[in-house]
């Protein structure tokens, strides 16, 4: 793609991890609709389950989460019980016992809170749901964070099997203007240990974007990640919205790269990836050919989520612990963000519901055309219209708005059918715009991150 392209659609648009996205959450769904919302999780295909932790030992200042600095021990005990609290509170509403496919932990940083106490919450869930004997448990860690024993508990007690390491960049200078310094020794130890502790899905962090990155030391970094032999890699671009995110004041405008320089960044690393034969997974996730994922992207079967591009089938997620997000049959459920307030809510004996948004049956169809076009590239617009039993012909004006983008050979479109093409790929959240329904871009409150 040409840096010209490229400035011309460098516009904020959403990730669209879930459609509606979470800007369309409204305070009017509360705990009500979220308790009928849980009863109405069905038996017939087993659930995804999401604990969030929102503690880390100090803040990187790229950092776009919920989390909080966090070092009492007794906060953390208290996190631990009143998220198991939450747990049973939530299945006190389901209407039958669910199977569980997979835990994902999210932060912040999980293992923040101690192995023994995961342990725990881990123990909850199996307390109230039937875990599938293959179920994905997968933790995002910190290497600064996690010794080799803490590696053990969690791999022998916990059954985690999947773990995620953020590596971002291992130049010297760039971690040090983001304040997460973790030389390359340490996480190639924490590799290591993860790797003895029996883990053979690694997944490594790469960040694009961030200040006083070259193309020759980013470069340098992906070759380093590859050569500890990562089974999928990321490649995120650095979002920054200091207006969302104060910590990211503390990063200088003008010490990060612009348009064309994050665009060289990015394809440096894509190079390097390609070159020790990772497949490109949708628009940022890299697997190693053969893989799962890669098979799941060359069927039809690649899904997206809130942790991103995954091979997980689940139609329900039911998510734990601050700010934490559920899909559930009738919409999309959020957490009260702030851990006091999530904290306070389940220790009154409540649901933490802080918004949500119901799902209508147009959403459902715009969901399921923008999932398709963010994970193959592709939609047959005709065949989802079928499946939802919606008119085709309703999505005329939308196609219309696909019009510059087909002009600049960026997307094709056949009939119904819309192709993103090759020299669009990284534009695809511009094409999956076209069918959103509530995109309406203000220039002087931007809510979501660049389109590169
Ligand atoms: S460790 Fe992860 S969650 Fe914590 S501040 Fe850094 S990037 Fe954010």
């Amino acid at each position: 793609m040409d840096s010209a392209i490229l400035l011309k659609y460098d516009q904020r648009v959403p990730r669209y991890t879930s459609y509606p996205t979470a800007v369309q959450f409204s305070a009017e769904v509360g705990t009500a609709q979220h308790a009928q919302w849980l009863g109405e999780v069905g038996r017939d295909e087993a659930v995804s389950l999401y604990v969030h932790v929102p503690f880390c030992r100090e803040l990187c200042w790229y950092c776009g989460c919920n989390t909080q600095v966090g070092r009492h021990q007794n906060t953390f005990e208290t996190y631990t019980d009143l998220v198991c609290r939450e747990i049973d509170l939530a299945a006190a509403h389901l209407s039958l016992r669910p199977q569980a496919a997979a835990v994902h932990w999210g932060g912040g940083t999980p293992s923040s809170i101690g192995p023994a106490r995961m342990a725990r919450i881990m123990d909850k869930l199996r307390e109230h749901f039937d875990f599938l004997p293959d179920a994905e448990i997968a933790v995002e860690m910190d290497p600064r964070v996690i010794s080799g024993e803490d590696i053990v508990t969690l791999t022998r007690d916990m059954g985690v099997n999947r773990t995620s390491i953020g590596v971002q960049d291992f130049d010297a200078g760039v971690q040090k203007a983001v304040n997460r310094v973790q030389p390359y020794d340490l996480v190639a130890d924490a590799v290591k240990n993860l790797r003895a502790g029996g883990i053979t899905d690694l997944n490594l962090d790469l960040m694009y974007g961030l200040p006083f990155q070259r193309q020759d030391s980013f470069g340098h970094s992906a070759d380093l990640a590859v050569g500890l032999s990562p089974e999928r890699m990321t490649l995120f671009g650095y979002a920054h919205v200091p207006w969302m995110f104060s910590h990211m004041k503390l990063i200088k405008d003008g010490d990060l790269p612009n348009a064309e320089e994050r665009l060289n960044l990015f394809n440096e690393a894509l190079e390097r990836l390609h070159a020790a034969d990772y497949v490109h997974i949708g628009l940022d996730h890299f697997s190693k050919a053969g893989s799962e994922m890669d098979v799941a992207q060359r069927e039809g079967r690649l899904h997206r989520n809130f942790q991103g591009y995954t091979t997980d089938a689940a139609k329900t997620l039911l998510a734990f612990g601050a700010s934490a997000i559920s899909t559930l049959p009738g919409g999309f459920i959020q957490n009260k963000s702030a851990a006091r307030d999530y904290m306070k809510a389940t220790k009154d004996g409540e649901l933490a519901t802080a918004r949500g948004v119901g799902l209508t049956d147009q959403d459902r169809l715009r969901s399921h055309i923008i999932e398709r076009l963010m994970c193959d590239f592709q939609v047959d617009l005709e065949k989802i219209c079928e499946e939802h039993d919606i008119a085709v012909q309703g999505l005329a004006g939308d196609m219309e708005t696909l019009n510059p983008l087909i002009a600049d050979d960026l997307v094709a479109v056949d009939g119904w059918r819309v192709n993103v093409l090759p020299r669009g790929r990284m534009l695809v959240r511009m094409a999956c715009a076209a069918f959103d329904q509530y995109h309406a871009p203000d220039p002087d409150k931007p809510a979501h991150a660049r389109a590169i």
